[in-house]
Parts: structure tokens; C-alpha cells; sequence
């Protein structure tokens, strides 16, 4: 288990005077996501907000595009391209103004299925990850409960040794891509003796599982486009094999691989600020008020300068950190300031240019008003700012 990833391409791994984000193979994968973004999501991204879920087939879509396996080995179909290219990846789809697809597609390619290439056998990573790396199977993680979420080292679901394997019971909630999902990365109690964070373990979940059931929650306010479930485990047996890591090591490697997760967070918060001022710029610029345009009055300019200097700001710790990741740095707190800085950021962006689209701004189907809705939980999913900034004062 490590805490950071040295990628093996050029795109991670070499010393270059340009930013690895300015590197031909990373303006090449920028190009690629935009090419899908374009022919995909801006025909379907309204069905997929209709639907409240992102349908497989967009999955075998990014699959055969070559844009889920960035993260693993070419052993099993990847392409191991490591944090920048998950940046790009974020950032791009985040612009297509569908957040909720990024949200579902970034969980499955670097918050989940890194899960079993980290910790599952040869056995699992041979029978799942090619598939999950097509778009043919769907994964996710089921981290959160009822009583669990900030806290969640204080996590209730228990796992019961048994002859053969593990008798789940317990209950997870928002848990993204378990609807329509086939493997689910559980976290579950495996020693209710020992330490908090010692007593937790990791399990490979098939959605089939008998004993689980998993239902809808209420419709969320933004992020429409993907789906988050409650799932009950009542007596659900799974075998052995179903073990991600050692026993009662979980939450050490939810953690290591947290730093994955808050660097794509953050990367999607940049790419859902950057479009926000990019069509509040197009918006103002067009829009004929008292004999000019919004543009033509100081104070909207001055608004939109500001913006656009929090948002490059956000995306200049991104993309540093992610640069540095790739290097093999230990960026811990990094990535701890970065995560709820691009989020808060975003949230003052997102108010600032609904302001500038006035009344538009609020109807829905409006392109800013989804960004709107869809910001609002970048500072709360993956852990909340509070929490990272408790994490970031504890490293000070
Ligand atoms: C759209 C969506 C998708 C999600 N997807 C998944 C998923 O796929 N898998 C999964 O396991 N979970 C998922 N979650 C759950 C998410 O990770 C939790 O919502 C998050 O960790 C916060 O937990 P909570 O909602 O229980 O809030 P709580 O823990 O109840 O916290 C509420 C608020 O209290 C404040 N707070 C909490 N702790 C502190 C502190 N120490 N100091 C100061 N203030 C504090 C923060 O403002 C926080 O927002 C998802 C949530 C959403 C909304």
C-alpha cells in the first residue's frame, strides 16, 4: 500500500521544464476528453439528469475511448498515466456541465476500482478490473452510514468471521453507482475489540449479493446525473476472497487512497469554476442593459477578474500538487488544502455568476443554474472543508 503513485509514463514520471499539464501527451488526453465530451455529453447530458443516473453504456463509451483505466496497469488494460491525467480527466468532464457523470466516472476510475488494484488478489484484479477498466462492470464505495459520515472511523457495519468468509450486516447511505453498479468497495467492522482504527477492513461486494438490498435515496439537490443508494446488509455472506487488503487494515488504506479521491474532488471543483465564468463572460458580454452590455459596466468586469483570479489560483494548487504527486512526493497536506480551497472557491464563483445571469440563471435546464446546484456539494462529499482543515491545522 502506498500513500503516493509513481506513474510510469512520461506523463508522471519525468523531470521536464514544462508542467507536466503542458506536455504533449497531456494537451492529447485534454483534447481526447474533450472529443468524448463533445460527441457524448452534450447530446445526453439532459437524459442522464432525467434518467438520475449516468447508464452504463456512457461507461463502455469511456471505456473504448481509453479514458477509465488511468490509474492501472497496463496488465490489466490500463494506461497508468497517474494524478495528472486524473486531473485532466476531472477537470474536462467537469465542463461538460453533466458534474454528476464526472462525479459517477471519476468514483468508479480513481475512488474505487484503485481499491482492488491496491488490495485485491490476482484473482480479483484478473475477474474485474479489464472489465472495469471497458466500462462493462461498474464500481463503487460504500464508506458512509447513518451515524458515520465525517466520523467515519466510528463505522457500524460489522463483518462476522465464519467458516469460509464474512457475514456483513449493517447499512451504508449515499453510496454513488451501488443502483446500477456491480461491485461495490465495503467498509466494515472486522474487530469491534480493537482500536477504532484498527478494527476496520475492506471487502469486493457484488451487488448480488444475497442478503444486501439497495434502494434509492431522495433526489438530490444537484449532481443528477449520478445515482447514490442506501444499501442493507441483513446476513449477507461473502466469501473469504472478498477481502481487500489484510484483515483489519481498511482504514489505513481508505485513507492512503483518500489522496486520490480529494485531488480528483478538487480538480472537478477548477473544472466547474472555469465554466461557470466562461459562459458568465459569453452571458454578460451579450446581454444589452442601460445602452451597453453587463460587460460594459466596470463593476461586472471587476466581478468577473476576481473570479477568474480565484479560480486560477484553485487550479494553480491543483495542479501543483498533482505535478508533485506525480513525482513521488508525500503531498498530504497538499492535497488537504487543496481539496476544500478549489471547493470554496467554486462556491463563491457559482454565487457570483448566477448573480451575472439574473433571472436566467435560475431556471432550470440553464446550464450555470446545474453548475449551481451541482457545486454545492464539492465542499461537503470527501470529506467536509472542516474536516480537511482540522486535518491541514494538525500537520501546522
Ligand atoms: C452526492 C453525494 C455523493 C456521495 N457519495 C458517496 C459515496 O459514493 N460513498 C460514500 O461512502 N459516501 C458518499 N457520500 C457521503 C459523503 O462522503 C458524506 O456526506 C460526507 O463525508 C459528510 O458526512 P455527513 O453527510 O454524514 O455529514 P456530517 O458528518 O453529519 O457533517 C455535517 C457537517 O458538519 C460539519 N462538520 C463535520 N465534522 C466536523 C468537524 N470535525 N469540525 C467542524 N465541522 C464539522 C461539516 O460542515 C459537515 O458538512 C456522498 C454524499 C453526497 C452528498
Amino acid at each position: 500500500m502506498t500513500t503516493t503513485t509513481q506513474s510510469t509514463t512520461d506523463m508522471g514520471s519525468q523531470e521536464n521544464l514544462l508542467s507536466y499539464f503542458h506536455l504533449p501527451e497531456a494537451i492529447a488526453l485534454r483534447d481526447r476528453v474533450r472529443a468524448w465530451v463533445r460527441d457524448n455529453a452534450t447530446n445526453q447530458g439532459m437524459a442522464w439528469e432525467e434518467l438520475g443516473t449516468t447508464p452504463k453504456e456512457v461507461f463502455q463509451s469511456l471505456g473504448r475511448a481509453g479514458l477509465l483505466g488511468m490509474r492501472h496497469d497496463p496488465h490489466w488494460g490500463g494506461t497508468n498515466q497517474g494524478p495528472v491525467a486524473s486531473v485532466i480527466l476531472a477537470e474536462e468532464l467537469c465542463r461538460s456541465t453533466y458534474s454528476g457523470m464526472a462525479e459517477a466516472v471519476m468514483i468508479h476510475a480513481d475512488m474505487s476500482s484503485t481499491h482492488l488494484a491496491h488490495g485485491g488478489s490476482d484473482d480479483m484484479r484478473a475477474r474485474h478490473l479489464p472489465a472495469m477498466i471497458r466500462g462493462a462492470e461498474i464500481c463503487g464505495i460504500a464508506v458512509t452510514e447513518p451515524e458515520a459520515g465525517s466520523d467515519l472511523i466510528n463505522l457500524a457495519t460489522r463483518a462476522e468471521k465464519r467458516a469460509g468468509g464474512y457475514v456483513l450486516d449493517g447499512t451504508k447511505t449515499y453510496v454513488t453507482n451501488a443502483l446500477h453498479g456491480d461491485l461495490m468497495v465495503v467498509a466494515a467492522r472486522t474487530d469491534p475489540a480493537a482500536k477504532p482504527s484498527r478494527g476496520i477492513s475492506l471487502f469486493a461486494v457484488s451487488t448480488d449479493t444475497e442478503g444486501l438490498s439497495i434502494r434509492s435515496m431522495a433526489k438530490k439537490h444537484g449532481m443528477r446525473s449520478s445515482d447514490i443508494a442506501i444499501m442493507e446488509f441483513r446476513g449477507a455472506h461473502i466469501r473469504d476472497e472478498a477481502l481487500l487488503y489484510q484483515e483489519n487494515c481498511g482504514f489505513g488504506a481508505i485513507m492512503a487512497r483518500f489522496e486520490d479521491e480529494r485531488l480528483a474532488v478538487a480538480a472537478m471543483s477548477v473544472g466547474m469554476a472555469e465554466t461557470a465564468i466562461q459562459l458568465s463572460v459569453d452571458h454578460v458580454r451579450a446581454r444589452q442593459a442601460f445602452g451597453g452590455t453587463l460587460w460594459d459596466l466596470q463593476a461586472t468586469r471587476q466581478r468577473l477578474a476576481w473570479l477568474k483570479t480565484q479560480a486560477n489560483a484553485a487550479r494553480a494548487l491543483v495542479h501543483e500538487t498533482a505535478i508533485r504527486m506525480a513525482r513521488g512526493e508525500n503531498c498530504q497536506s497538499e492535497v488537504l488544502m487543496a481539496k476544500p480551497f478549489a471547493g470554496e472557491a467554486l462556491l463563491d464563483i457559482v454565487r457570483g455568476c448566477l448573480q451575472l445571469h439574473g433571472g436566467q440563471g435560475y431556471l432550470e435546464g440553464e446550464a450555470i443554474e446545474r453548475i449551481g446546484r451541482d457545486a454545492r456539494v464539492m465542499t461537503i462529499g470527501g470529506g467536509a472543508t472542516e474536516v480537511l482543515l482540522e486535518e491541514v491545522a494538525k500537520r501546522m
